[in-house]
C-alpha cells in the first residue's frame, strides 16, 4: 500500500542548493558556477547543483586515489565491507520515500514505478553485492606438484562512473555497489537532469560507515565534468550507461589518455515479436504496451519495435492501441498516473521530431503523437503508436527513448529474425509463442543480450544485463558484474 500522505508531505519540500560530495564533504565550485535544476513536472526551478569542471574532478580523483592507497576500504576484510553495504541497503529502505520523491521531482518517472525501481532496486543491489562479496573465492590451477598456481581477483583502484537520467539510483547502484564491494574507490558523475537522489545516496553511504573519499560525486555537464573524468589519467576504469554517441567518445578519451578500461551499457531498439500461437493475446498486448510506455519509453530495454505476424496483425494492433489510449498520463507524483513526464524539454522535442520523421517516411499514426498538459509547464507526451512501419525507416532503426511504438508486420519466423536483427543494436527482445521449440530457435538466432519469452521486461539483480553489437560491451548486475571491477592476478609459486 503506497503512502500517499507521505508523498504529499515530501513533494513540496524545499531543496537546498547542492554541492559536490568530495572526500566526505559538500564542496562548491571554486568559481561558484551552478546549474539550474528544473522539474519536468512543471518546468519550474527546483534547486541548483554545482557545475563541476576539471578542478572538481581532480579533487575527487585525488580523494578516491588517497582512500584507495590508504586501504581504509580497499584493505578491509570483505566481511567488513559487507556489513557497511548491507547497512547502506537498510538506510536506503528507511529513506525510500524521500529518495523516490526527490528522484521523481528531478526526473519525472511516475511514483509507483519509481518506488520499486529506484530505492527498491538500489537497496536490493547493495544488499546483493554486500552479501556476495565474502563468498567469492579464488582458484588454484591444476599445475605440476612443485608449483602452486594461484588465481585471484582484487580491486583495480579508482573507478569512474557516468550514468544517465532514467533510473539514476537503480543504474548508479548497479555500478557503484559491485565496484565498492570489490574494494575500489569511486567517482560518480550523474546526469545533470537527475543528480539529486544520487547525491543523497552518497550521504547515506557515509552514514552507513563508508570511509570518506571512497565514494565521491561530482555534478555538472557531460561535456565538461564527464569529459574531464573520462580523460583523467588516474582513473583506472570507466563504467558508463548512456547513448552510443557518448559511448563512442569515451572510447576515444580512453585512447587519448591512459587506456583505462571502458565498459559501455548503451541503448537499444528492441523487437517484441508476436506469433499467432501466443498463449494469451490480452496478456501479450498488456505486456507490449507496458514494455514500451512505462517511464514514458525512457527505458533502455523498451520493446520499441512490435513485430506482429501478418495473420493476427490488425486484431492484435487494435488490442494494443485500445490499451495505449487508456493509459493516464499525468503528474508523476499522483499515484493514479500510469505515465509521468518526459525527462526534459530537450527530450520531448527529440520525441516529437521522430513523430514528424515517421509521418514523412510514410508510417501511419494510430494514436498519440503530441505533447499534452502543456498548461502545467511540464513535459508530457501521449503514448504514440505507428503502423505501416518498415524495417529501414528511421523510426525502426534509431532509438527514440520516448513513448513511441513502431509496429512492423512479418510473414514467418525467418522474416521475424531478419527484421529483429536488422539494426545496429542488440540489447533486448521478446518472443511470444506457445511453441517451446520455436522459442528456443528464436533465443538462439536473435542478437540481443536479454530475451524475454512470453513476458516482456522482467528481471532482477541475479541476472546480467548487457548488450550485443552497438548496445555495449559490459554487463551490469549478477556476480558477472564483479568481473568488471576486479583485476585477475596469477601467482606462479615454485615450491620445489
Ligand atoms: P547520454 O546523453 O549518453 O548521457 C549519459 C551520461 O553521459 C550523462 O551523465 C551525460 O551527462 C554524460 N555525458 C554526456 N556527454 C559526455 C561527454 N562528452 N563525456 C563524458 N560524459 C558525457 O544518455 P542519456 O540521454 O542520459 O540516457 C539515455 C541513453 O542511455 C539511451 O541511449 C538509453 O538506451 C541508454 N541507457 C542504457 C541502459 C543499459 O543498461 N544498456 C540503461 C539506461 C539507459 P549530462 O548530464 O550532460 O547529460
Amino acid at each position: 500500500m503506497i503512502d500517499t500522505a507521505l508523498i504529499n508531505q515530501l513533494k513540496n519540500k524545499p531543496i537546498e542548493p547542492r554541492g559536490h560530495l568530495i572526500d566526505g564533504l559538500s564542496v562548491l565550485n571554486e568559481d561558484g558556477m551552478t546549474l539550474d535544476v528544473l522539474s519536468p513536472r512543471d518546468g519550474r526551478l527546483l534547486t541548483t547543483i554545482a557545475d563541476g569542471g576539471s578542478r572538481e574532478i581532480d579533487l575527487a580523483v585525488n580523494s578516491a586515489r588517497r582512500s584507495f592507497e590508504a586501504g581504509s576500504w580497499s584493505a578491509m576484510a570483505p566481511a567488513g565491507r559487507k556489513k557497511i553495504l548491507v547497512r547502506l541497503a537498510e538506510l536506503i529502505d528507511a529513506h525510500a520515500y524521500e529518495l523516490a520523491v526527490l528522484g521523481v521531482r528531478d526526473n519525472g518517472t511516475e511514483i509507483n514505478m519509481a518506488l520499486k525501481a529506484e530505492p527498491g532496486s538500489a537497496a536490493a543491489t547493495f544488499r546483493y553485492y554486500g552479501e556476495a562479496i565474502d563468498k567469492v573465492y579464488g582458484e588454484i590451477a591444476p599445475t605440476a606438484r612443485d608449483i602452486v598456481g594461484l588465481i585471484s581477483r582484487g580491486p583495480v583502484g579508482v573507478v569512474g562512473v557516468i550514468v544517465p537520467w532514467n533510473f539514476p539510483l537503480m543504474i548508479g547502484s548497479w555500478k557503484i555497489a559491485p565496484a565498492l564491494a570489490a574494494g575500489n574507490s569511486v567517482i560518480l558523475k550523474p546526469a545533470e537532469t537527475a543528480s539529486l537522489s544520487l547525491l543523497r545516496l552518497a550521504e547515506l553511504a557515509l552514514e552507513a560507515g563508508l570511509p570518506k573519499g571512497v565514494l565521491n560525486v561530482v555534478t555538472g555537464t557531460g561535456a565538461v565534468a564527464g569529459e574531464a573524468l573520462a580523460l583523467h589519467n588516474d582513473v583506472d576504469i570507466l563504467a558508463f550507461t548512456g547513448s552510443g554517441g557518448i559511448g563512442r567518445r569515451l572510447l576515444e578519451y580512453s585512447a587519448r589518455s591512459n587506456l583505462k578500461h571502458v565498459f559501455l551499457e548503451l541503448g537499444g531498439k528492441s523487437p517484441n515479436i508476436i506469433f499467432p500461437d501466443m498463449p494469451d493475446p490480452d496478456k501479450a498486448a498488456a505486456a507490449a504496451v507496458n514494455g514500451i510506455f512505462r517511464n514514458s519509453g525512457q527505458v533502455c530495454v523498451s520493446g520499441s519495435r512490435l513485430l506482429v505476424h501478418r495473420d493476427i496483425h490488425d486484431e492484435f494492433l487494435s488490442l494494443v492501441v485500445a490499451r495505449a489510449q487508456k493509459l493516464r498520463v499525468g503528474d508523476p507524483l499522483d499515484t493514479a498516473s500510469d505515465i509521468g513526464a518526459v525527462n526534459s524539454a530537450e527530450q520531448l522535442q527529440k520525441n516529437l521530431g521522430y513523430v514528424a520523421s515517421a509521418k514523412r517516411e510514410g508510417a501511419v499514426l494510430c494514436t498519440g503523437g503530441a505533447r499534452i498538459l502543456s498548461e502545467s509547464g511540464g513535459y508530457f507526451m501521449q503514448p504514440t503508436v505507428f503502423r505501416n512501419v518498415s524495417a529501414e525507416m528511421r523510426i525502426a532503426q534509431e532509438e527514440v527513448f520516448g513513448p513511441v511504438l513502431s509496429v512492423i508486420p512479418f510473414a514467418d519466423e525467418e522474416e521475424a529474425v531478419r527484421i529483429a536483427n536488422a539494426t545496429n543494436y542488440g540489447l533486448a527482445a521478446g518472443v511470444w509463442t506457445a511453441d517451446l521449440a520455436r522459442a528456443h530457435r528464436m533465443i538462439g538466432k536473435i542478437q540481443a543480450g536479454v530475451i524475454h519469452v512470453n513476458c516482456y521486461g522482467g528481471s532482477d539483480i541475479t541476472v546480467p544485463l548487457g548488450g550485443m553489437k552497438q548496445s555495449g560491451n559490459g554487463h551490469d548486475k549478477s556476480l558477472h558484474a564483479l568481473e568488471k571491477y576486479t583485476a585477475l592476478k596469477t601467482a606462479w609459486i615454485n615450491i620445489a
